[in-house]
């Protein structure tokens, strides 16, 4: 079978391309994938007790974008799994994101949603510089939550997982930090969440199963030729052109599964620890599958330098500089794309992933 589209990696971003290319335009698509599995970070497997196991830590699926909901479901049921984050503070569980209970457990005092915020601004200016040179993403969580709780909650937590100051950080990384000043424990507040019945490889491997799809598994792109009348690449956007504008930078992870007897062992899906000077998050894996079983697999997070996988993309300036390099190189290109977390190098959740492929393949029409 000679293909005409060439897709590297099929995690959500390329599958979703080589799916639309090969239903809507019935082109032959050739899926190529370093790993020996498809759904790339979101893989997940059945370990040896029965649960299933997000390799690359927990991912859930929440959306509220009408079409990619309907989308995704034409694939995979979804099991209705709502995400309840907690974070531990010197052996106290407060809610994740910070809600107005925990600013009221923290200050102690009955306070108002807009008494509360106040508060917060009161708080967060104190010893503020006004000057948009100094804004970085220390001073501008200092400024959204105030101090008190960005130093319970998020100033450890930040360091651990970028091991550098959170003042070297950049200040947009602060927007990405909920702060909710009502009840809502909700982790996201989307319409549609939870996570497939039948885990998300099996979704993928379905998005692919098609007469005009043929995937290679376990074979890396550069170690063979390729010809193509439109390539579109979801791997590193560096090492695509070989570093030559120098190496773009992520944060590793590594995760630690252990199985423990009982049914529960948290009783909710995720906790934060920001008080353990070595584990990130504490993830309790049947919590986000659902499952009834006696025994409970819990994955312990660690942030790490250096890894094999590419995992956060780091927001400092020098980063940001090179990958706009890289993108300047990929503008010039004529039949190649770049698209996905790694293709574009920025952060992206996966119903942001599947937005971003059904637009690409729109104006690639
Ligand atoms: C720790 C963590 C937790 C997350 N949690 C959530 C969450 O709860 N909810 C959510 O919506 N999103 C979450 N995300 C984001 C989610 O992982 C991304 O949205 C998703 O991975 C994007 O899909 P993608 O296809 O763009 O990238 P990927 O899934 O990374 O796919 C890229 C593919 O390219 C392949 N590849 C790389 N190099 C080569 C090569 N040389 N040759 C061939 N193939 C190659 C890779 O193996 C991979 O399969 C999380 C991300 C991380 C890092």
């Amino acid at each position: 079978m000679a293909e005409d589209i060439v897709v590297i990696g099929a995690g959500w971003t390329g599958s979703v391309m080589a799916h639309l290319y090969a239903t809507v335009r019935k082109r032959k698509v050739l899926v190529l994938e370093r790993q020996p599995f498809v759904s790339g970070h979101s893989h997940d497997f059945l370990d040896t007790h029965g649960i299933r196991v997000q390799k690359f830590g927990a991912h859930l699926f929440h959306t509220s974008d009408e079409e990619v909901w309907k989308f995704v479901n034409r694939f995979s049921g979804f099991n209705g799994y709502v995400h309840y984050v907690k974070t531990r503070f010197r052996g106290e569980l407060y809610d994740w994101p910070i809600t107005l209970d925990t600013i009221q457990r923290v200050y102690d005092r009955e306070l108002r949603a807009d008494q509360a915020q106040e508060l917060l601004k009161a708080e967060g200016l104190e010893g503020q510089v006004d000057d948009p040179a100094h804004d970085n993403f220390e001073m501008t969580m200092i400024r959204q939550v105030g101090r008190r709780l960005y130093e319970m909650f998020i100033k450890n937590y930040t360091e651990k997982m970028w091991q550098r100051p959170a003042a070297s950080l950049s200040a947009e990384l602060a927007f990405r930090v909920p702060l909710r000043l009502d009840n809502d424990k909700r982790l996201f507040k989307d319409v549609y969440q939870g996570v497939p019945s039948e885990g998300y490889t099996e979704l993928i491997r379905r998005m692919l199963e098609h007469p005009n799809i043929r995937v290679e598994l376990n074979t890396d792109y550069r170690a063979m030729p390729l010809s193509y009348q439109l390539l579109i690449c979801t791997a590193p956007i560096d090492v695509f052109y070989g570093c030559r504008c120098g190496k773009l930078e992520y944060r590793g992870m590594r995760f630690e599964f252990v199985t423990k007897p009982g049914t529960e062992f948290n009783g909710f899906g995720t906790l934060n620890t920001p008080d353990d000077p070595r584990v990130l998050r504490l993830e309790e894996h049947k919590q986000y599958t659902r499952q009834s079983l006696p025994v409970t697999t819990l994955g312990y997070n660690y942030a790490m330098d250096g890894s094999d996988e590419p995992f956060y993309p780091v927001p400092t300036m020098e980063q940001k500089n090179r990958a706009q390099a890289y993108r300047d190189l990929a503008a010039k290109e004529t039949n190649v794309v770049f698209a996905g977390r790694l293709g574009l190098y920025k952060y992206i959740d996966q119903h942001v992933a599947v937005r971003e492929a059904l637009d690409l393949f729109t104006q690639l029409a």
